[in-house]
C-alpha cells in the first residue's frame, strides 16, 4: 500500500520455536505485509536465540519489523491476533514453544496500558532476543518510557542470553 504521512511507526516483535520456525517467522512477515493499512518498511535479520524464562525448549528464531499503519494499536493487535490463529498457534504456556508469537513492542511514542494491551511492551528493555534485531533497524528509536535509545538500552543489558544472527545466503 501506499505509505501515508498519518501512519503511525509501529514495530512488531516475531518469535517461533516449532515446527519450522524461519518459514514461520517469514510467512509471518509475509502476512503482516498483507494486512490493509499496514506497511511493511523495514525488516531485521533472523537470529537464532537462546530461550529466555522456559528452558529445556528448543532455540527460537526471533526478528522484529517496522511498519507504518493506519490501524489502531488494539486494531492492529486483533489483527496480528488473527494471523497467529491462522498459523495455527493454540494458546501455549507462556514462555512455552510457540509456532508463531507477534507482539506490538512500540506504537509511534504511545503509551497504553490496559487489560488487552500494555505499550511499550512489558519485556522488551530485558531481552536480547528483542533488542538485537531492533537495534539492527532503529538504533537510535527513544524509548518513550526510559527516555533512552534502544542501542543504549542494550549495550546496558544484564540479560547474557545467546543470539545469533542467521546470515542470508548471498542471491
Ligand atoms: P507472551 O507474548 O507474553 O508470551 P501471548 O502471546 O500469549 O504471551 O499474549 C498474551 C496476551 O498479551 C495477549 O492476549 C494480549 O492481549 C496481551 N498483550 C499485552 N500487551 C501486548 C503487546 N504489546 N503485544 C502483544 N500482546 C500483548
Ligand atoms: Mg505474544
Amino acid at each position: 500500500m501506499v505509505e501515508r504521512v498519518s501512519d503511525i511507526i509501529s514495530f512488531v516483535g516475531i518469535g517461533s520455536n516449532l515446527g519450522d520456525p524461519v518459514g514461520n517467522c517469514r510467512r509471518a512477515v509475509e502476512l503482516i505485509s498483507s494486512i490493509n493499512e499496514v506497511n511493511v518498511l523495514q525488516e531485521s535479520s533472523l537470529y537464532r536465540t537462546e530461550p529466555v524464562g522456559f528452558s529445556g525448549q528448543d532455540w527460537f528464531i526471533n526478528c522484529v519489523i517496522e511498519a507504518g499503519t493506519a490501524l489502531s494499536a488494539h486494531s492492529l493487535l486483533e489483527a496480528l491476533q488473527q494471523i497467529e490463529s491462522s498459523m495455527g498457534r493454540a494458546r501455549e504456556a507462556r514462555w512455552g514453544p510457540r509456532t508463531i508469537d507477534l507482539d506490538i513492542l512500540f506504537y509511534g511514542r504511545d503509551i497504553v496500558e490496559d487489560d488487552e494491551l500494555v505499550i511499550p511492551h512489558p519485556e522488551l528493555h530485558k531481552r536480547r532476543f528483542v533488542l538485537a534485531p531492533l537495534c539492527e533497524i532503529v538504533p537510535n528509536f527513544i524509548h518513550p518510557v526510559f527516555g533512552i535509545s534502544v542501542k543504549e538500552i542494550l549495550d546496558s543489558l544484564e540479560d547474557k542470553s545467546e543470539v545469533e544472527v542467521i546470515k542470508r545466503p548471498a542471491t
